[in-house]
């Protein structure tokens, strides 16, 4: 019962051949049974995840339906989620119980989604190896001595051991498609605006995008038409029609234009990876694509840029975190000062500490120009290369990350190692563009992704891509061992 994508479980649900509860159940029991080995949930919501499946059974005997009526599944642990703990991975909300339902968790309790609990996370998003979290690292299903990326670790561990289908995760320079690669998954990033950030604790707000973790594209449609639309409580979220996700799935690939960066077969890519990235884009020749070689020749300054914009942003975020507004207090503070130094010290790990360092430190009166304004600058000219590159293609291809999932501390000691694996994800979020990972294969054991990037609000056409080439392979299907 644990194998079933979501597709099959509306199937089974609407054939009757099981219940949301009893699916809900055993799942549950699974998690219970599994999880200690992989650490991929902060909470577990066992309560309320029998009186949805109980609720989802109770509208389908009176005749609604619906794919995600009774659907099993969890979110990132910074949606917030009304009364239940709403940790961002952090010590610092570690005793937080959100007062109300982000827009994603409430339109997806609404379609009749069933919450097993809140997944693991770096702390507040910070990272790419969900190592950084308050709650420990996650460990990979595939080699628990491997990470399972970041910073949606803890809902791709989950979704990858077949403890459930599906999980909602959050991306601000890769945090969906990273963690989809290293796990053999197949996760969305949808255009920035697509997708309502309200009640999504913000990380770097210019960047951050809610979206789906999924085993196949097909399912992922389904998520994402749970998640996404206009919200006017978000006034970034953008007001265009939401497409039937599901319907443009079949679609022929034929003459489909598919440009390939050259700058993405540079030095620092695993010969192995550009080999699995070349078998993907004969794979999808077969179906039909034209493939074009492409420039993006501002892409080598597109990770300084991040790691200068989205710790800004975090500083100016993370203020509230204050020991008085939000977030832990420590005991006994001689005085105002004292109590936002050891309610923010003890609060907050050291990565997020360092990143609040990096971003006061840009936004200062002394260096703003030098750095901030110089980082924005460059973000235009990313954003410029991918229209030009448009007016000439219809997606673009490449690996999702220049090497498979690294040893767990591996990086621990050298943050900057970890910052420059994020090279081929960053530069959609810069963009504001939407992006895919697919499964393409295996190193020495370790799943590999390949990357798809299409315009603005052409979600649609990224899973439709997917689809098809999931319809032609299987590497989406394996399993790991054990799970
Ligand atoms: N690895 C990137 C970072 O640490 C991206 C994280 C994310 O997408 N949330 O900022």
């Amino acid at each position: 019962m644990h194998q079933m994508t979501l597709a099959e479980i509306a199937r089974g649900l609407a054939d009757k051949k099981f219940s949301s509860e009893e699916l809900t159940k055993v799942l549950l029991a699974r998690i219970t049974q599994l999880d200690p080995q992989l650490n991929s949930f902060i909470s577990l919501t066992e309560a309320l995840a029998l009186e949805q499946a109980k609720a989802a059974d109770a509208r389908r005997a009176n005749g609604e339906s619906g794919a995600l009526l009774g659907a099993p599944i969890a979110h990132k642990d910074l949606f917030c989620t009304q009364g239940i703990r709403t940790s961002c991975g952090s010590k610092m909300l570690d005793n937080f119980k959100a007062p109300y339902d982000a827009t994603v968790v409430a339109k997806l309790a609404a379609a009749g989604a069933v919450t097993l609990g809140k997944t693991n996370m770096d702390e507040f998003a910070m990272g790419s190896a969900n190592e950084s979290s308050w709650y420990g690292a996650v460990k990979n299903p595939w080699n628990l001595e491997h990470v399972p990326g970041g910073s949606s670790g803890g809902s791709a561990a989950a979704v990858a051991a077949r403890l459930l289908p599906a999980a909602t995760a959050t991306d601000t320079g890769g945090s969906i498609r990273q963690p989809a690669a290293f796990t053999n998954l197949t996760g969305l990033k949808p255009t920035y605006g697509r997708v309502s950030r309200w009640g999504m604790i913000a990380y770097a707000s210019s960047l951050d995008q809610g979206g789906p973790l999924a085993r196949t594209a097909e399912d992922c449609a389904i998520l994402l038409q749970g998640m996404a639309g206009f919200d006017q409580n978000d006034s970034t979220s953008i007001d265009e029609p939401v497409p039937d996700y599901s319907a443009s799935l079949g679609d022929s690939l034929q003459g489909l234009r598919i440009g390939v960066p050259k700058e993405y077969f540079s030095a620092g890519l695993d010969p192995r990876i550009a080999e699995l990235i070349q078998n993907s884009i004969k794979e999808l020749q077969k179906l039909g694509a034209v493939i074009k070689e492409i420039s993006l020749p501002n892409m080598q300054h597109a990770i300084p840029a991040y790691y200068v914009i989205a710790p800004a942003e975090a500083s100016s975020n993370l203020s509230r975190f204050d020991g008085v507004r939000f977030g832990h207090r420590c005991e006994q503070p001689k005085d105002l000062i004292d109590l936002y130094k050891r309610s923010r010290g003890e609060g907050f790990g050291p990565e997020v500490q360092r990143r609040i360092m990096v971003g006061a430190y840009a936004l200062s009166a002394g260096y703003y120009d030098a750095y901030y304004l110089k980082a924005q600058k460059i973000r235009r000219l990313v954003k410029n290369d991918f229209m030009a590159a448009f007016n000439e293609v219809d997606i673009i291809l490449g690996p999702t990350t220049p090497n498979p999932a690294w040893k767990l501390g591996a990086k621990n000691s050298d943050p900057v190692a970890a910052y420059l694996e994020d090279v081929y994800t960053i530069t959609a979020n810069l963009a504001g563009l939407p992006g895919l990972s697919m499964p393409a294969g295996f190193v020495d054991g370790l799943p590999v992704g390949v990357q798809l990037l299409a315009p603005y609000f052409q979600e649609g056409r990224l899973l439709n891509v997917a689809h098809q080439y999931q319809l032609n392979t299987d590497w989406h299907t394996r399993t790991p061992t054990g799970f």
